[in-house]
């Protein structure tokens, strides 16, 4: 593999995988990771507080930093409070906007029903609560125990998984996707190469967009097809209330020209 990819990942095992882009990297913690080792400061992961801006200090032999501050109050493991978000589900429209907000997958509903966060998977990233249209989403503090070193880790790598494969299920979605696109622009390419160099993590497939002719219309086509389409929507509209051969002489005669026209140009 090759050192800097290596590097990357090590930085990456350390970031908590929250995926909440408060360090400034909004499609998550691999992209952060990626980041300094291209040179950016590694104290700005918020929820991995000072004690990851100290391991990151370390693993990469640079002067120590004061990490980022939280709103949320420190914990006894020197990191910010864990929250939860949680769903007033009497509020709740069934959106469904706060589905593909959630990088772990933690939200489950479908359209017009109500939607439910499972605890155990939320992380608090918040991410879910700028889409609701209705304000319904809450954040609680965690009452978990805090988790030891091992627990953090396999922790981590789950919500690592749970990222990848939605990464994975959004980039198959991307392309065709007719609602609204409530998270950050993915860089599919990083997340793909990383998981070409392990089996652990769900691999990503870049789909890659389909390309068309670029069409380029001069001013006068452009025109041209623009009158063309009026009056056959126009003549259309008229022969849906009455036929007339006439009418409809008209509108065969049109739809030629404009296909002989988009021939010409598309
Ligand atoms: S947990 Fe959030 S702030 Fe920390 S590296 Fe990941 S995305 Fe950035
Ligand atoms: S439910 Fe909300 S706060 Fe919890 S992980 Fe998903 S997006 Fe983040
Ligand atoms: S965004 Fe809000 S209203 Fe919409 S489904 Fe989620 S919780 Fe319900």
């Amino acid at each position: 593999m090759n050192s800097s990819l290596s590097l990357i990942q090590q930085i990456d095992a350390i970031l908590p995988q929250t995926q909440c882009g408060l360090c400034g990297h909004r499609d998550g913690c691999l992209p952060y990771a990626k980041s300094i080792v291209e040179g950016e400061n590694a104290n700005k992961c918020v929820p991995g507080g000072q004690p990851v801006a100290d391991a990151l200090a370390e693993l990469l032999a640079r002067p120590k930093l004061t990490a980022e501050p939280s709103v949320w109050d420190i914990q006894s493991d020197g990191r910010p409070q864990r929250m939860k978000a949680i769903i007033r589900e009497d509020e709740c429209i069934g959106c469904t906007k706060c589905i593909s907000a959630c990088p772990v997958d933690a939200i489950i509903g479908s359209g017009k029903l109500m939607h439910t966060i499972l605890t155990d998977l939320c992380t608090g990233c918040e991410l879910c609560i700028p889409p609701c249209p209705v304000d319904c989403i809450d954040l609680v503090e965690d009452i978990q125990p805090i988790p030891n070193d091992e627990q953090r880790i396999s922790e981590q790598g789950d919500l690592r998984n749970r990222y990848y494969a939605h990464i994975q299920r959004e980039e198959k979605r991307r392309i065709h996707r007719k609602g609204p696109v409530v998270r950050a622009e993915i860089d599919t390419e990083l997340f793909a190469q990383i998981t070409q160099q392990s089996q652990a993590l769900p691999t990503i497939e870049v789909v890659e967009t389909p390309i068309k002719n670029p069409v380029i219309h001069d001013a006068k086509t452009t025109i041209e097809l623009a009158k063309i389409r009026t009056q056959i929507k126009k003549l259309e509209k008229q022969l849906s209330v009455r036929a007339d051969q006439n009418k409809q002489k008209q509108l065969n005669e049109l739809q030629k020209q404009l296909s002989v026209l988009q021939g010409d140009a598309e």
